[in-house]
């Protein structure tokens, strides 16, 4: 079998067709939340991914486009797209944010937006933060997203300190060996300082996890916004991949 892994789409529905493309037949979709918030395609991002075998987490953006969350914690232009957000939402895309987990396991990974320990909210952005996760989850491994950037996290063995990396496109890791935490990175808003989308491939046959990145018509979904009115800080840092 083969898994797209996917995170913070955003509403960015280029970035979400190219990945998609980039995917190629998959069996199943794994998507880690924040499926709306800054993009302008919240609506069509969710009614894409349904189209496909899929399991989807809750994100914080997700949950604060529904009112479940208080944007005072979110940037003032993270709290602008998504008041423009929720009042964009269709009664079915509510309905469908509504009733996602905050946890899912389908095995041998569990999948959390944010980390094992606090679903929601707590970034995984450095070896100290992961070490503190690997014992919230039982699975060998855990995905994630949340901060936009591609990362892994390996417990070599039980008690040993964790070692972090960033993975680079084309980068892989066998699944099994050690416990580890993998993020994919983003694909609607990266924040590496690459601008294309990145997403991973989890294939069972092999065992394997690997990052992947693909350029969009980031000018595109930058119209977009342009034309519904977003704020203008979140149209350029796609550009940047910031
Ligand atoms: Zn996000």
């Amino acid at each position: 079998m083969r898994y797209g892994v996917i995170a913070d789409i955003h509403a960015n529905l280029a970035a979400f067709e190219a990945v998609l493309a980039d995917l190629g037949e998959v069996d199943a979709l794994w998507c880690l939340g924040d499926l709306v918030g800054y993009g302008p395609d919240p609506n069509e991002c969710i009614e894409l991914l349904r189209r496909y075998n899929h399991l989807c987490v809750m994100g914080n953006h997700d949950m604060a486009a529904i009112g479940r969350l208080d944007t005072a914690d979110f940037n003032p232009e993270a709290a602008q797209a998504i008041s423009w957000t929720t009042s964009q939402l269709t009664e079915s895309s509510r309905l469908y944010l509504a009733a996602l987990p905050e946890r899912l396991v389908a095995e041998p990974f569990t999948l959390v937006h944010g980390s094992p320990r606090s679903p929601i909210w707590e970034y995984i952005t450095n070896e100290m933060r992961a070490a503190a996760n690997f014992g919230q989850y039982s699975t060998p491994a855990c995905l994630v997203g949340h901060t936009h950037v591609p990362a892994l996290y390996v417990q070599p063995s039980p008690g040993e300190s964790v070692l972090g990396r960033v993975p680079a496109p084309g980068d892989s890791v066998e699944v099994g060996r050690a416990r580890l935490i993998a993020n994919p990175g983003g694909v609607g808003q990266p924040r590496d300082g690459d601008p294309r989308a990145a997403y991973a491939i989890y294939d069972t046959d092999s065992g394997i996890l690997e990052w992947h990145r693909v350029e969009y018509p980031i000018r595109v979904t930058q119209q977009r916004m342009r034309d519904l009115g977003l704020p203008r800080r979140l149209i350029e840092r796609l550009a940047f991949g910031w």
